[in-house]
């Protein structure tokens, strides 16, 4: 019998799906797929209620509605005083997922190459192949995750029509600076390349510094597509809503692309999103605070255990080596041992790599409540002070 396109037919299920289905097997707490444990934002739940009885439920348009499409452009203007058209330049999605997708498929004709930084999010790859794209590869990697420039300066050519950025990045909790994304608008204004900019966790930056997007670097305005995601900013993942911000020239293919993937977003979750937006900017900062509060408490943890707790300027997560447990074999199967033994799930990092990527890390997800942080903690030291002391009594008594 003939399979499917080879894309999806030879894929497996995602690592997250697997380190899920083996948590709920084996009780254990789940510090692998990343979505926060408590709920969003009362007044922002209340729009999406009310809108439900009270305003229409049939299509919206397909941009998104007006309401929305406003909220984006002022959050744009309010947060990086970027000046945004709504009417042109701003799509309403179902999640950054089809966000991505869209702007792939309307952006990228078979034979384009397209560069792309791993630990990668990992519905990238695959749309860039459907679309006929030829990835090419950068790495970065633990402990502190430098920007390879010569490798990146190599990977763009004649033929790279798009670069994927994910800053703040999953999984490993990067912030791009400054001084970096200069570097990375050389290389797209020198090979006339556009950049699509995934920043679902542009308000979960830590340590006071705030997320900078790409767009707003000098001669950027024109060359970026800027996706957010409410599921990260409203701590909802459930929801699937996205903006898309894009010059008309970007925006209209990926529309287009859009209208063909879903066409439109439930109405009640957009207008529900738009109130969310209009939030004061006490909101957004205690979203961070609360975050990176979680992140030091979880490394704190690791750290007393013997895990070697990478430093997270942003996102959902926290990576951490554990070469000094004395784990002798790669992160998958430390992955599934800390699961079914010690009842605490994690995500390998070399998940997040095409390849062969490093064995020695893993991915924790912080944005958990701190009793359930705590509890994960507890497991783990129980766990790995039995394991201690087998192997002490083992060699020595
Ligand atoms: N990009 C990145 C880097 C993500 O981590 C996620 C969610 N895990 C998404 C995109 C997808 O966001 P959404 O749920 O809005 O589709």
């Amino acid at each position: 019998m003939r399979s499917g396109n080879a894309i999806f037919a030879s894929g497996g299920t995602t690592v997250f799906e697997v380190m899920s289905g083996l948590a709920r097997e084996h009780g254990a707490i789940n510090l692998g797929q990343g979505f926060p444990d408590e709920p969003g934002p009362d007044s922002v739940i209340a729009v999406a209620v009310m809108a439900l009885t009270e305003q229409s439920n049939q299509y919206p348009p397909m941009m998104g509605i007006p309401e929305l499409r406003q909220a984006v452009a002022a959050h744009n203007r309010r947060f990086y005083s970027l000046e945004v058209d709504w009417r042109q330049e701003v799509l309403v999605t179902s999640g950054a997922t089809e966000a991505l997708a869209a702007s792939i498929l309307g952006l990228v004709s078979p034979g384009d190459e397209v560069v792309l930084i791993e630990p990668l999010y990992d519905s990238y790859l695959p749309i860039v192949r459907l679309a006929g794209g030829i990835p090419r590869l950068v790495r970065l990697e633990p402990p502190d995750w430098r920007l390879p420039r010569a490798a990146l300066a190599g990977a763009f050519g004649p033929r790279t029509k798009l670069l994927i950025l994910n800053s703040p990045m999953n999984p490993c909790g990067k912030v791009f600076q400054r001084e970096e994304l200069g570097f990375l608008a050389g290389l797209l204004a020198r090979h006339d390349t556009v950049a699509l900019c995934d920043e679902v966790y542009e308000h979960l930056v830590f340590d006071g510094a705030g997320h900078l997007p790409l767009m707003c670097l000098p001669e950027m305005r024109e060359r970026c597509v800027r996706i957010g995601s409410a599921g990260k900013t409203f701590s909802m993942t459930g929801w699937k809503v996205g903006y898309v911000t894009a010059p008309p020239a970007l925006l209209s293919p990926i529309a287009k692309a859009h209208q063909f993937l879903v066409f439109t977003t439930p109405p009640n979750l957009q207008h529900a999103v738009a109130a969310g937006l209009a939030l004061d900017d006490t909101y957004f900062a205690g979203l961070a605070q609360r975050m990176q509060a979680k992140r030091d408490r979880l490394t704190q943890g690791l750290a007393r255990l013997g895990f070697d707790p990478r430093p997270s300027a942003g996102t959902y997560f926290l990576n951490a080596g554990f070469a000094k447990l004395g784990h002798d074999a790669d992160d998958v199967s430390f992955c599934r041992r800390l699961t079914i033994e010690a009842g605490v799930a994690a995500i390998p990092v070399s998940a997040f790599y095409a390849e062969s990527g490093p064995r020695d890390h893993v991915r924790f997800c912080i944005c958990k409540q701190d009793s359930v942080l705590d509890a994960a903690v507890e497991r783990l030291e129980r766990y790995f002070t039995r394991g201690h002391r087998l192997t002490a009594s083992a060699g020595g008594d």
